[in-house]
């Protein structure tokens, strides 16, 4: 039975039509999925966890090639879908709720505990788009002990977020992501691959956690506090941002510390590098 008839099948048997505020778009193309777990190269020294299983169609080839599959849902209905699809499986562990709220660090930790042999931990998801930027920002930011991360969203998302700072897509979403990891794109989806069909076009990126970032940063809270206050005003020069978000305290205070930066006064936000702003942070701690 090709993917697009079992969909189908599972959704008449479980009486299951797609909510769309769970951001339900079902993969129907039996080759992305297998363009997705390629890349992603998954072995039998991997644990996977996927986000947002839905009815499966990934979480089957994922069970074939990883050691281990702990997909996370937040769908009851997909729950019962799951459970009972995959009962066959002892790789196969399901948690029913909300991967923003539940404890990753936990789950990761308990998992590297269990094994004496050294195992990875990777990331694989059709992400839900509409909670797809407050995830990846939870998973990079919580400084998981995870190897990479391999979703498919939304392609304007994908191309701001594997992006280097500087380039044409950057938005302040690109230097965290940076700073973590380093972005590559697999191919982009086309939205009849779906059932639902989304508005838009989908794209599957891997982020690889980077050992070490790419600049030195004395504070990364300071140093991604500038970098949000400067994009919550690009359309302004940064002088005038960081003055308006009060991270400069008067105009002259911000003009003196550009000057000691070597930025020119009317400099914006987008055209500064990672190392910039690392610099003007780090600037921050030295006068403390
Ligand atoms: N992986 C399936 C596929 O590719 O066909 C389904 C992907 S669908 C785009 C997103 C899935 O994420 C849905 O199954 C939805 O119920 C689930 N989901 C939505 N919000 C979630 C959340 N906060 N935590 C966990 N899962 C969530």
């Amino acid at each position: 039975m090709n993917l697009l008839d079992e969909t189908k099948m599972l959704m008449r048997k479980y009486n299951i039509k797609a909510n769309k505020n769970l951001g339900q778009n079902f993969l129907i193309d039996k080759q992305v999925i297998i363009d997705i777990v390629d890349s992603a190269e998954i072995s039998k020294n991997d644990v996977v966890i996927e986000i947002g299983p839905g009815l499966g169609s990934m979480t089957q080839v994922l069970l074939e090639r990883a050691k281990k599959v702990i997909c996370i849902e937040l769908d009851k209905k997909m729950i019962k879908v799951l459970s009972e699809r995959f009962i066959a499986y002892n790789n196969f562990e399901l948690i029913y709720g909300d991967v923003l709220k539940i404890d990753l660090r936990s789950i990761i930790e308990e998992e590297k505990n269990k094994e004496q042999n050294v195992i990875n931990i990777k990331i694989v998801a059709n992400l839900p788009y509409y909670i797809t930027t407050p995830i990846i920002m939870k998973l990079l930011e919580s400084k998981l002990n995870i190897q990479s991360i391999t979703v498919m969203i939304q392609k304007e998302v994908a191309e701001r977020l594997i992006e280097v700072p500087g380039g044409k897509n950057t938005g302040a979403i690109t230097y965290t992501v940076y700073y973590y990891c380093e972005g590559r794109k697999v191919r982009e989806v086309d939205s009849s691959s779906f059932i639902p069909a989304p508005d838009v076009t989908s794209e599957v990126i891997n982020l690889y956690i980077r050992n070490m970032p790419p600049v030195d940063v004395k504070d990364e809270k300071i140093f991604f506090r500038i970098i949000k206050c400067a994009y919550m005003q690009r359309r302004k020069t940064l002088l005038n941002a960081l003055v308006n978000t009060k991270v400069f305290n008067s105009k002259e205070e911000g003009i003196h510390i550009l000057k000691q930066m070597n930025l020119p006064e009317n400099v914006r936000a987008e055209e500064l590098r990672i190392q910039d702003f690392a610099d003007l942070s780090n600037y921050f701690i030295k006068t403390i």
